[in-house]
């Protein structure tokens, strides 16, 4: 027979790993709930450093998520995804304020646009100072 005394220590003990074992499952829990999948953690010490007052949404949340927007061109929805926006943040050291605008085929357009532009502007350089070097060459060797 058990006397009251061992029964109250039962019971207590009992008690006691209950309460443990919620500890540790709500303990669990805490961690992988506040990322959703897809998104991809901000390291705050890769981004550019920027002057202006305010933290980014995305910096304030501490992960990119996918975020979607119709591109300012051909006005399609695209989706902006978190691992490209990381990439533009972090290793492109975009601007903290700036986002995709243009969807992935107008943003190669227009990429070939400026290097068109600016494999025009060098011909023309080049052309001047072909000019240029000719000139000299005449008055001196000439
Ligand atoms: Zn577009």
């Amino acid at each position: 027979m058990k006397s009251n005394k061992q029964r109250r220590q039962e019971i207590k003990a009992q008690r006691l790993r209950r309460a443990e074992r919620q500890l540790q499952i709500r303990h669990v829990n805490a961690r992988p709930v506040d990322r959703p999948i897809g998104a991809e953690p901000v390291t705050p010490a890769l981004l550019r450093s920027n002057n202006s007052y305010g933290i980014p949404d995305f910096v304030q949340r501490g992960y990119y998520q996918d975020r979607p927007f119709r591109c300012k061109d051909c006005g399609i929805e695209e989706i902006w995804t978190a691992a490209q926006q990381r990439w533009w943040y972090e290793v492109a050291q975009g601007d903290v304020w700036t986002v995709a605008v243009r969807c992935r085929r107008c943003r190669q357009q227009e990429r070939a646009r400026k290097d068109e532009a600016r494999r025009i502007h060098g011909e023309g350089l080049a052309v001047k100072s072909m000019g240029r070097t000719h000139e000299d060459g005449s008055s001196t060797n000439g």
